[in-house]
């Protein structure tokens, strides 16, 4: 009898002491089919997961099967158990696109129209332009994101203005403009390639501007001017934070053109979740986004115009 009780004893104490045990997933839970609690192990799983999805979303997908050897890490590694096979931790964010308007710099007139804009759109300024100290200033001030528009050698031999990077510099060089350019006007949040269809393919060189970005704490946003581009490996092999564009909006400068680039992103965002733009601050676009953009674009197409910053901080998740 005495045996018995003092097993009883032990057995209650043993209950009692688990509630103090720190709760872990073991994926043997009898709670494995009911995908209401992600726990904080899946969530950054699916973070992880969900990023490496978009970066291949946004990638060519021939770029991608050519650049992305050995696949990645994260795709080879099984779903834990107790997962549900569909994530939900992001059902409910709303989709969104950010706009980025590049060669910005020349004109002040046509900046201000972008900073006057009622939604955030990025000012994407080439260095050494007679209005860019002013535009980032009176951007910054607007609560606009101010971005380095870093002008990359192109493979058409095309004329990339002062302040370009070049295949076949020596790091120092390519630091030392890359660093003047940086220190040319303020605040710059982060930058992208003007053109750089040559020199982004450039793996090495893309490591030191990275490198640069790094210790500036400035985001990339690769253009994808080439689908060789290794920019946005380079950023993601030295913890820079980054994005790739999604859609040209201008390409054609017809207003038909420009709506359906348009239409074309919100489609975009609609199926993964976000969709970058990059335009150019041509009279047709400005004009198309004036109108465009008047209009309360969450309540017409149910995608939200967010700034670069909160789309990388989706990315990221903060
Ligand atoms: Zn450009």
């Amino acid at each position: 009898m005495r045996i018995w009780i003092a097993g009883l004893l032990a057995l209650l104490l043993a209950a009692c002491s688990e509630p103090d045990s720190p709760a872990v997933d073991s994926g043997e839970s009898g709670e494995a089919s009911t995908p209401v609690v992600v726990d904080e192990a899946d969530s950054a799983y699916y973070d992880q997961l969900r990023a490496r999805w978009l970066e291949l979303e946004h990638a060519d997908r021939a770029a991608a099967a050519q650049t992305l050897e050995p696949e990645p890490e994260i795709l080879s590694q099984p779903l834990p158990e107790s997962a549900p096979i569909t994530p939900v931790i992001d059902a409910a964010a709303i989709p969104a696109i950010a706009i980025i308007i590049d060669d910005v710099g020349h004109s002040l007139a046509q900046g201000r129209r972008l900073i006057a804009l009622p939604v955030p759109v990025a000012l994407a300024i080439l260095p050494h332009t007679p209005a860019a100290q002013r535009l980032a200033e009176e951007a910054g001030a607007a609560g606009k994101t101010v971005m380095l528009h870093q002008p990359m050698e192109n493979g058409a031999g095309l004329s990339i203005g002062p302040g370009g990077l070049y295949v076949g510099m020596p790091r120092a060089e390519l630091e030392q403009v890359l660093q003047g350019n940086l220190n040319s006007f303020v605040p710059i949040q982060g930058i992208n390639n003007h053109m750089g269809s040559r020199l982004t393919a450039e793996r090495e060189a893309m490591d030191w501007v990275m490198r640069v970005l790094r210790e500036r704490g400035l985001f990339f946003i690769d253009s994808r001017t080439t689908s060789e581009t290794q920019a946005a490996f380079a950023a993601e092999a030295a913890g820079v934070r980054h994005l790739s564009r999604d859609v040209f909006l201008d390409n054609q400068r017809t207003p038909q053109a420009i709506d359906a680039a348009f239409n074309r992103a919100l489609v975009l965002a609609r199926r993964q979740g976000s969709a970058l733009i990059i335009g150019h601050p041509y009279a047709q676009t400005l004009d198309y986004l004036e109108q465009r953009l008047a209009d309360d674009l969450l309540h017409s197409e149910g995608v939200e115009v967010v700034s670069v910053e909160e789309l990388l901080a989706r990315k990221y998740r903060r």
